[in-house]
């Protein structure tokens, strides 16, 4: 059984994906506590649900790509055969992880969209550093979530020291919300002359920060 906040179909509003039907597994629970997080709602309650059960409802959406994310998806055991299924069963399947779970066990079919947490975030410490080692450049992303300036020089130096910019498929830096100017943001990235994308929370623009379920 997993614990689970929401199952739903939206558009994917993150990741080189943006823009795409999706469905979305948002399991509960994540020992983690950025001090920007969006996601406080997915830290308790939940249902239980069974694999297969949870494979029925992404059925009848009828949409072939699945993200299965958080809270921290990878904090539940179960996730790994939740996510192994979803591959058997032809989806394809992001997974999206706050980056202090080793993806090691993960079905090498899923694409892993993995956060580093940066320094204003308040989590730092406890990024699983050898899983940058594992990203694949045709599937795996990386992302960034940053707060302040300093936050970006951070991100400047782990693109650096793993080489990230041609070791993934994409490199994404998003505003942490309502915390940083974006138009400074901007300029910042356009300077840069990095192979990096610039990404903003579609769902948030179209239904609004605290809508749940979309
Ligand atoms: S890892 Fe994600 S869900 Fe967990 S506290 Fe950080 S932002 Fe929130």
């Amino acid at each position: 059984m997993l614990r689970v906040t929401e199952i739903f179909r939206s558009i994917q509003g993150e990741s080189s994906h943006a823009g795409r039907p999706c469905a979305f597994v948002r399991l509960t629970g994540c020992p983690m506590r950025c001090v920007w997080c969006d996601s406080e709602y997915t830290f308790t309650g939940g249902e239980h649900i069974s694999i297969d059960e949870v494979i029925n409802q992404v059925r009848a959406f009828a949409c072939n790509l699945v993200e299965v994310t958080g809270g921290e998806p990878l904090a539940q055991k179960e996730a790994f055969d939740l996510i192994k299924r979803l591959c058997d069963e032809e989806f394809e399947v992001l997974v999206e992880t706050g980056g202090f779970v080793s993806t090691e066990p993960l079905d090498r079919r899923a694409k892993v969209i993995l956060d580093v947490k940066c320094p204003a975030s308040g989590e730092e410490s406890r990024n699983h550093w050898s899983n940058l080692d594992r990203l694949r450049a045709d599937k795996d992303e990386v992302k960034f979530v940053i707060a302040n300036k300093g936050d970006w020089d951070f991100a400047q130096e782990i693109i650096d020291r793993y080489q990230l910019e041609s070791r993934s498929r994409a490199v994404l830096i998003s505003p942490a919300w309502d915390q940083i100017d974006l138009k400074e943001m901007a300029d910042w990235i356009s300077g840069s002359g990095r192979n990096v994308r610039m990404q903003l929370q579609l769902h948030k623009y179209i239904w609004g920060p605290e809508a749940r379920g979309v």
